[in-house]
């Protein structure tokens, strides 16, 4: 039997302790893992692409343990009551090559996209940071903002997405989660929103090259975390705000930011930090407090490995409401798997439903 976390028990196991100290603890295991980087195993993911999105599938394994992400990306689902992104995963036993969770991942990948930008930006922010503006206020943005104001000090948001509607949806979840020390105004543009903001969180969605920010609306030390762009062919800062000299870019995994994030379109020029030398302090997060810092976040399969590994452990902790799935066969014998094909073989109380 296998391990089985779907959205009902997601909600469950994150409401046991919170969302904000839920993204805290996956923040610290994905810092954890990215400390011992020469222990995975690293490929770009594999894309599909269509006119309308992608689905990809992101590996990895540090030779214990092994897991993959199914995740998909298609920016006009909103309009016909879908999501842009969901996702789910699988963790594995490399001893014996089995499943040992299959999860939604869905919530999850929202929940580590936010956990990763808030533990980028509590390193590569100026320490004073307080102001950030969240351009894209969608499905991403809550988790944006929860993880922003547990890890990275922000204490005001500056908001806007191009549908109102979103903003207030944004607004309104806000308002519920009741943070006292959390200011939230809206704004009628993004350049209204960047305005004076130590952190720029950029978490649009759109098949295009997007100019969310222009050169002319960066300040200098500012930190932009770069969620949104992720796809060939999908960014959101302006080129020209890469190229400037006083910029430090971060990535996760720079053969997949090359081709999927914000930096594709440096053609292959340009120097980039991998996130593991600067935890590790090989190079440095910030020079100086007039630096503009970037992560170019495009999401690498060693978070979700992160992720999946805590859910499994978590799961494990409060067994009650936990499900495991008959996902693999269990044949007596393990040759003869035929035998599990077998009528008799169903349990009875399934085999009135056959
Ligand atoms: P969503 O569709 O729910 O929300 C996106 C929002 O962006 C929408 O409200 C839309 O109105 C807004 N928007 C689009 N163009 C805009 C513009 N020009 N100016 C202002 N707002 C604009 O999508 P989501 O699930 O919140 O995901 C947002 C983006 O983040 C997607 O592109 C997704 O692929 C990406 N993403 C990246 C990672 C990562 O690890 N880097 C993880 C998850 C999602």
């Amino acid at each position: 039997m296998v391990d089985y976390i779907g959205t009902a028990r997601l909600r469950e196991l994150v409401s046991l302790i919170g969302p904000a100290r839920f993204i805290e603890a996956l923040a610290g295991e994905i810092d954890a893992d990215y400390r011992r980087w020469h222990e995975f195993e690293k490929s770009a993911r594999l894309a599909s692409h269509s006119a309308a999105g992608v689905i990809e599938l992101m590996p990895t394994s540090d030779g214990k343990l092994y897991s993959f992400k199914y995740v998909n990306g298609h920016p006009k689902n909103t309009a016909v009551g879908l999501l842009t992104v969901t996702a789910f995963g699988v963790l594995a036993d490399v001893a014996t090559g089995y499943p040992l969770l299959l999860s939604e991942m869905t919530f999850v990948t929202a929940l580590r996209t936010a956990a990763i930008s808030a533990l980028v930006a509590g390193r590569m922010a100026r320490p004073a940071s307080r102001v950030m503006a969240l351009i894209g206020n969608g499905a991403q943005s809550e988790f944006q903002a929860i993880a922003f104001h547990r890890l990275a000090g922000v204490r005001e948001l500056r908001l806007y997405d191009a549908d109102p509607h979103a903003t207030a949806k944004l607004v309104r979840n806000l308002t519920r989660l009741q943070i006292s020390d959390l200011a939230v105004t809206r704004c009628a543009s993004t350049m209204e929103a960047v305005r004076g903001a130590d952190i720029v969180t950029t978490v649009t969605a759109d098949k295009c090259n997007a100019t969310i920010l222009t050169p002319d609306m960066i300040e200098p030390g500012m930190h932009l975390n770069a969620v949104g762009g992720d796809c060939p062919g999908k960014t959101e800062l302006h080129a020209d705000i890469l190229r400037s000299k006083d910029v430090r870019i971060v990535v996760e995994f720079e053969p997949q930011a090359r081709i999927e994030g914000e930096i594709q379109q440096l053609g292959g020029s340009g120097q980039v930090i991998e996130l593991a030398d600067m935890l590790l302090t090989r190079q440095a997060a910030r020079s100086n407090d007039r630096e503009v810092t970037i992560f170019d976040s495009v999401g690498f399969a060693l978070n979700d490995f992160s992720a999946l590994r805590y859910l499994h452990r978590l799961n494990a902790e409060h067994p009650d409401g936990g499900q495991r799935i008959d996902l693999i066969p269990e044949p007596d014998d393990p040759k003869d798997l035929f035998a599990g094909l077998a009528h008799d073989r169903v349990p009875a109380r399934r085999r009135r439903f056959a």
